[in-house]
């Protein structure tokens, strides 16, 4: 299925040049020139990935991702973020937004494409029926059941709700804050260790097949699943 890009950026001719270069490489492509268009386009039909300007008028590119990431149903999509050369990018900042990749303009149309397909692989989400599978580990949706090869694994399920979250998000850097959004859910008071204890049962009941190393610590971060 083709997949649907939101390219939000100010200048008319990098607008239109991504949007060429998108179109051409098979993707659905809306255009939106500032937040509050972007805003539109997604209440209307929510993309696949947004592909965001970092400097735009108005609410910048950063804000737009921290109020998306707040918002049920906006928390999953990817985002790509668009940034000058020189200027000073705060990743940590990003990282807390839920930006999940950089381009630094002035960038080829060639590299972007393949960024963009990076980021929508690695988000893959689960087929349907929240089956997804990574290396050995297989979640089985359907039964909400989990395996490691022809083991099964028994989780808890918030250790459920963590792995397939994870699963379904590998090779990327989560915060504590990010992960209690994503799994526990924003509007629940949970204090950020909590989310360290159920890595840690977690970790527990994956090693003995050999996989507490997929869940790695980001040292000052949070964590990362990763599936090689
Ligand atoms: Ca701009």
């Amino acid at each position: 299925m083709q997949k649907h890009v939101l390219v939000v950026e100010d200048e008319a001719a990098i607008r239109e040049m991504v949007a060429f270069a998108l179109r051409k490489a098979e993707f659905r492509v809306t255009l939106a020139a500032d937040t509050s268009a972007a805003l539109v386009a997604i209440a209307d039909a929510p993309p696949d990935l947004i592909l965001l300007d970092w400097m735009l008028p108005g609410l910048s590119g950063l804000d737009l991702a921290r109020r998306l990431r707040g918002e049920p149903g906006g928390g999953e999509v990817p985002i790509i973020m668009l940034t000058a050369r020189g200027e000073e990018i705060d990743r940590v900042n990003g990282l807390e937004a839920g930006v999940d990749d950089y381009v630094v303009k002035p960038f080829s149309t060639r590299e972007l494409v393949a960024r963009i397909r990076a980021v929508l692989r690695r988000s893959q989400a689960d087929d349907g029926d929240g089956s997804v599978q990574v290396g050995r580990l297989r979640i089985d949706g359907l039964a909400h059941r989990v395996f490691a090869g022809d083991d099964e694994i028994k989780l808890g399920p918030t250790e459920y709700r963590l792995l397939h979250f994870f699963m379904t998000h590998s090779d990327r850097a989560y915060s504590r804050a990010r992960l209690l959004d994503q799994v526990w859910g924003g509007s629940v008071y949970v204090e950020e260790r909590t989310v360290d204890v159920h890595i840690r049962r977690l970790r527990k009941l994956l090693e003995p097949h050999g996989l507490a190393e997929m869940l790695q610590t980001v040292r000052g971060t949070g964590y990362r699943f990763s599936g090689a």
